[in-house]
């Protein structure tokens, strides 16, 4: 497809939602490897302790393997724990390892610890306005409000919040709300919700027509405007260690992604001016 446009700096976008199974990792690692497909330059940081992200991306993540667990807890620099994708030209990945289970409880005693995954981001050469940077980090939250998502929030200007389509989808949302307002109020002025994106839409359904429309009313123009719909293909993708793109390129799924990706692109970050158009776009 045609390429979309590059930021004139790096977006920082935060995939967060306290509530486990609404498709957060399979978010992180579709829309990047979308992103990638459109001819963008992605950084995935995978900032759970499972390691879904990781896997589903066919990185390698067995202990000792430089990971987000160094980068936070030990200071080693962002760039020494980024992996190339092994097939995705334009992917990167900073895995995930067991130890970050116990980072939670590490960084408690720890000082700054709030602020130091914004602080290995903003050491990292390629995140900012070098020619070569990444255009987007995506950053793969655990299902709580811990230190770890915290120290995402604090690190990013966007948040990316998937919404699954179904009933209680919008239980727990005031919570992580609250939690925007607190980071906003005292750690991160810059943090917006920029992006919401409807998952495992099931468009036959009364009730996802219900959650959509409720969420859009809601939330407005932060809604995009493609929704993720619910698709075996999408759910099997990584256990080939494989995103829905490369597994399945013509389902509905991947297409969807793809669509998700180019509207995140031609958006822009919030407050920017558009983005100008790739140079090879006439
Ligand atoms: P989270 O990271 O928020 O816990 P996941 O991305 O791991 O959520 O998704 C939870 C489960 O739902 C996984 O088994 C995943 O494969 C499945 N899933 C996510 N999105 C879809 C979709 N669009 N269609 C079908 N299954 C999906
Ligand atoms: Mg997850």
């Amino acid at each position: 497809g045609d390429p979309a446009p590059r930021p004139a700096s790096t977006r920082v976008m935060v995939v967060a939602n306290q509530k486990g199974g609404v498709g957060k990792t399979t978010t992180a690692v579709n829309m990047a490897a979308a992103l990638a497909q459109h001819g963008l330059r992605v950084l995935v940081i995978d900032l759970d302790p499972q390691g879904n992200a990781s896997t589903a991306l066919a990185i390698p993540h067995h202990r000792g393997v430089l990971s987000s667990y160094d980068v936070l807890v030990d200071g080693v620099p962002l760039a020494e724990a980024v992996q190339d994708h092994p097939d995705i030209p334009g992917l990167f990945v900073v895995p995930a390892t067991i130890d970050l289970a116990g980072a939670e409880i590490e960084l408690v005693a720890m000082d700054a610890r709030e602020t130091r995954l914004r602080t290995a981001l903003a050491e990292h050469p390629l995140v900012g306005d070098a020619d070569d940077r990444y255009d987007y980090v995506l950053v793969d939250c655990p299902p709580s409000l811990g230190l770890l998502t915290l120290n995402a929030l604090v690190a990013g200007a966007e948040m990316l919040i998937p919404i699954q389509a179904e009933y209680y989808a919008l239980e727990g949302l005031g919570q992580l709300l609250e939690t925007v307002e607190m980071v906003r109020a005292h750690l991160n002025d810059r943090l917006v919700v920029s992006t919401i994106l409807l998952t495992m839409f099931d468009a036959r359904t009364n009730l996802a027509a219900g959650v959509s429309s409720e969420v859009r009313t809601h939330f407005g123009d932060q809604v995009l405007r493609t929704a993720i719909p619910r698709s075996v293909r999408v759910s099997e993708a990584p256990s080939y260690g494989q995103s829905v793109i490369a597994y399945d390129p013509g389902s509905p799924g991947a297409l969807s992604y793809l669509e998700a990706a180019r509207e995140v692109a031609l958006r822009g970050a919030p407050g920017a001016s558009t983005p100008s158009p790739a140079p090879s776009a006439a």
